[in-house]
């Protein structure tokens, strides 16, 4: 069969491209030497196309007719927002994955590299978690909405691979941290809300309070870190299973551990309450690089403390800008 990828300089178009990943990637391709010449990146935000809508969809794929997609946008919140909005996680997440991939396919788009998350995985399952395990059973109760959606993606793409031949791949980050992210308290990821509350507790003195118990452990990837491993899956990688980009399960750390690594880049040392009235959610989804080793066995992570201090040094540097 006739590679499906068009000859030539690529075209890529980045949805989600104002996001934490999505700003991480740019920063790669602007900064870092990422782009290659005669290439073109676009980055989207929801103020060019909601791509829960069809016609904006086609209509922004009309516009920059790209050659490459990396899709990254999704409606993404942390625990306590999936746990009020299962329904909304589910139906925007679905609209969105199959107006993206349909339209990809439609405008003759030869490579699309999707996000899912490791927080889909099976709930009951044995560790570390691998690629081969993301429908072994129903995701946690926590997120369900946003899980059942993100695994319909690799669904997708194995049928584009068998109906068209399609290169439509997804990569599985774990948490990520890292400069851009929403650092809503309410409705943000552990790591920016709970450097918000620790930057704010700081300022009115007050007590930091940390929801569940602190016992749930989390692998955290650094957003630059995942956003060059993306751009290698974009221009190496050939398979339509997903593959994980991940620290290793040695990194795995608890969020008690993660409230102590903030505390001390921020130089924080009021009180420290943790609220077990709150839900723990998952309490923990170790998931295995052994993958991405095998096909990067000379990877380098940003070690998580150092990660976390430049995230800090990035709020308080961009705190009239940062989501919050
Ligand atoms: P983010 O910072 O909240 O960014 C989300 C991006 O999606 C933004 O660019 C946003 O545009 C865009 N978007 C949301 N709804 C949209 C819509 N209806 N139409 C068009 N664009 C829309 O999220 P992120 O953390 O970068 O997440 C990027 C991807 O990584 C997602 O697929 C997520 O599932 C995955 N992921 C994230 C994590 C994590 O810990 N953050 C972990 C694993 C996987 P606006 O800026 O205009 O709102
Ligand atoms: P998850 O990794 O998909 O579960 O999502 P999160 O990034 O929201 O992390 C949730 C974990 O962090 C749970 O164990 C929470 O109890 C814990 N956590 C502690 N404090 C906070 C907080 O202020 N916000 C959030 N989102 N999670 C917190």
């Amino acid at each position: 069969m006739e590679s499906p990828i068009k000859a030539g300089p690529m075209r890529v178009l980045v949805t989600g491209g104002s996001g934490l990943v999505g700003k991480a990637i740019e920063h790669v391709v602007e900064q870092e030497g990422g782009k290659l010449e005669g290439e073109e990146w676009i980055f989207l935000s929801s103020k060019d196309a909601d791509l829960v809508d069809v016609g904006q969809t086609r209509a922004v794929f009309e516009k920059y007719r790209p050659t490459h997609v990396i899709h990254l946008a999704a409606k993404v919140g942390g625990l306590y927002l999936h746990l009020k909005e299962n329904l909304h996680f589910l139906r925007d997440n679905l609209k969105i994955n199959d107006n993206v991939l349909q339209t990809a396919h439609e405008t003759g788009v030869g490579k699309v590299v999707s996000c899912l998350s490791s927080c889909i995985f099976p709930d009951k399952t044995t560790y570390p978690i691998d690629e081969t395990m993301i429908h072994n059973g129903p995701p946690h109760a926590s997120n369900f909405g946003y899980s059942h959606a993100k695994r319909m993606i690799d669904v997708q793409n194995r049928a584009y691979f068998q109906q068209y031949g399609h290169c439509y791949t997804a990569v599985i980050p774990t948490n990520v941290v890292g400069p851009h992210d929403n650092f809503s308290i309410e409705n943000g990821h552990v790591l920016s809300a709970l450097i918000n509350k620790t930057y704010q507790a700081k300022k009115e003195g007050t007590p930091l309070s940390v929801c569940g118990s602190g016992a749930p452990r989390r692998q955290f990837i650094y957003s630059l870190d995942l956003g060059r491993l993306i751009i290698w899956v974009l221009r190496e990688y050939k398979e339509i299973e997903p593959i994980i980009l991940s620290v290793g399960e040695e990194d795995e750390v608890s969020i008690k551990e993660c409230v102590d690594i903030i505390a001390k880049a921020l130089d924080y040392k009021g009180e420290i309450h943790y609220d077990t009235s709150q839900s723990d959610g998952q309490m923990k989804k170790t998931a295995s690089n052994a993958k991405l080793r095998r096909y990067r066995p000379d990877i380098v992570f940003t070690p998580l403390t150092e990660a976390v201090k430049m995230t800090c040094g990035w709020f308080e540097s961009n705190y009239d800008i940062a989501r919050k």
